[in-house]
């Protein structure tokens, strides 16, 4: 079993890998609710050089209790969250390109594809614009929460920010939403250029495929 730490660090190296992040931006952190402690990427340090010993160790205030770097700026964000929503034990904020397509335009992503009902099983919401001031972003992640249950949410001209029960849960959740944001993307100028009319899956549909993913029927036995 890895730390809690080096999963942060394979999680914020994972954003790296998969072409989510650019320069020194994005995130991943990670949670342990015994110990009190959040595992976060420092600010300003390149994906590139990162290791286990630069991810630094802050308490649920947000003061730095390992490690000698600054915690990165999202922290609040971040704080915020864990704080608000027990469901979350890592967080990732991300402004893949796709996704900041529809952060922009302000259109959330419908459940067009079986995989898409597979993983999250509703559509990816879009939230309004808040500036990233005190709480601001960690209450309008809340508020679109609580009214939608999607633990991914696209943030208004910025960027995602998703959460799950791991980093690494996190981290896949920001890869498979950008993904399903290119394939609506292209989707809707096959719509324009083929004049064809795009429909969400059926809720009935849905459901049914969310349930199979979500059972022991998928995958190996644990
Ligand atoms: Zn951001």
């Amino acid at each position: 079993m890895n730390s809690l730490k080096e999963e942060v660090l394979k999680a914020n190296i994972f954003l790296w890998k998969n072409n989510l992040v650019y320069g020194t931006q994005g995130n991943v952190s990670g949670i342990d609710n015994e110990k009190k402690i959040i595992y976060i990427k420092p600010s300003g340090i390149p994906y590139e050089e990162l290791t286990e010993s630069k991810i630094v160790g802050i308490d649920l205030n947000g003061i730095v209790i390992e490690g000698n770097l600054k915690p990165s700026v999202d922290t609040p964000h971040h704080l915020y969250i864990y704080k608000n929503i027990k469901e979350a034990k890592g967080i990732c904020h991300t402004h893949s390109k796709f996704i900041c397509v529809f952060s922009v335009l302000g259109i959330s992503i419908p459940v067009i594809t079986t995989a898409h009902a597979d993983v999250f099983g509703k559509e990816i919401p879009v939230s309004k614009y808040v500036d990233n001031r005190g709480d601001n972003i960690g209450r309008e992640i809340l508020k679109v929460y609580e009214k939608t249950q999607s633990p991914v949410i696209i943030l208004r001209n910025h960027g995602l920010f998703c959460f799950g029960d791991s980093p690494e849960k996190a981290s896949f959740y920001a890869l498979i939403s950008e993904y399903f944001a290119e394939i609506f993307y292209y989707t809707l100028i096959a719509e324009k250029i083929l004049n064809k009319k795009i429909k969400q899956l059926p809720k009935k549909e849905i459901k049914k495929w969310y349930n199979r993913y979500h059972s022991d029927r998928y995958g190996q036995k644990k």
